[in-house]
């Protein structure tokens, strides 16, 4: 499904598109990237999704990680096989995703990751742009990051699980809890920096999460409405 010219959504189970996180592409005018890409099972999915928006599966060239959790990374080995194209992780993530999602109580092929990332990173194709974040938080170990592009005049945030769309409350109201887990308050904390740097730094039109509803205008009011709601869940722990 088309999202904007150049951005589409190709993956996600909240759309019947595939069973694990929100997939999408991105045409950068010669070269496709992904961003996630949900269970190993979503893989061949997500492949008939891109055909379907009449775009060559075999032109991605890159796949961007957000996080290193199953329902985003598990089908990486895969993807890189079908797709032929390079993954892109940060750091931490990629050490987890290279010794086989040890963390995880499935079982994943393990997959290299060509270009590790820190945050703070542009990596270009041709005048397209892809700005990379550091923003810890969601995972336990370390290793999200967002991605910023801009395209059509409008600035997108790829989010991961570091921000959702605020619909009734953090990802349709769920307590904060259930999905950073159980962590201590520093831990939630240092999600909740995070959340107030981009807000900072960025003002996305558009914020594509990793679940969910995607916020299609004004994407900046989701990151403050998080914010609102984590910096609450830290002076009542209980309530959110
Ligand atoms: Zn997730």
């Amino acid at each position: 499904m088309r999202i904007i010219d150049g951005v589409y959504i190709v993956g996600g189970a909240e759309y019947n598109l595939s069973k694990g996180c929100n997939i999408y592409l991105i045409d950068t005018g010669g070269e496709l990237l992904l961003v996630d890409i949900g269970l190993e099972d979503d893989v061949k999915l997500v492949e008939e999704n891109i055909k379907d928006e009449n775009l060559n599966p075999k032109d991605v060239s890159i796949l961007f990680i957000t996080h290193p959790h199953m329902d985003h990374a598990g089908g990486a080995a895969r993807a890189k096989r079908l797709f032929e194209c390079r993954l892109a992780a940060h750091e931490i993530a990629a050490k987890i995703i290279e010794s086989n999602f040890q963390k995880s109580r499935d079982r994943s092929t393990a997959a290299q990751v060509e270009i590790k990332l820190h945050g703070d990173e542009s990596l270009t194709f041709g005048d397209f742009e892809v700005h990379v974040l550091d923003t810890p938080g969601h995972t336990k170990e370390g290793g999200d990051l967002c991605y910023l592009i801009k395209a059509n005049g409008k600035s997108i945030l790829f989010t991961g699980d570091t921000a959702f769309k605020c619909e009734r409350g953090l990802m349709g109201g769920h307590p904060v809890t259930a999905w950073i887990g159980k962590r201590s308050s520093e831990d939630v904390e240092t999600y909740l920096n995070t959340l107030r740097r981009l807000s900072k730094i960025v003002k996305p039109d558009i914020l594509l999460p990793g679940h969910g509803f995607l916020a299609l205008r004004e994407g900046w009011k989701e990151l403050n409405e998080c914010i609102r709601i984590v910096a609450k869940h830290l002076e009542e722990p209980c309530l959110t």
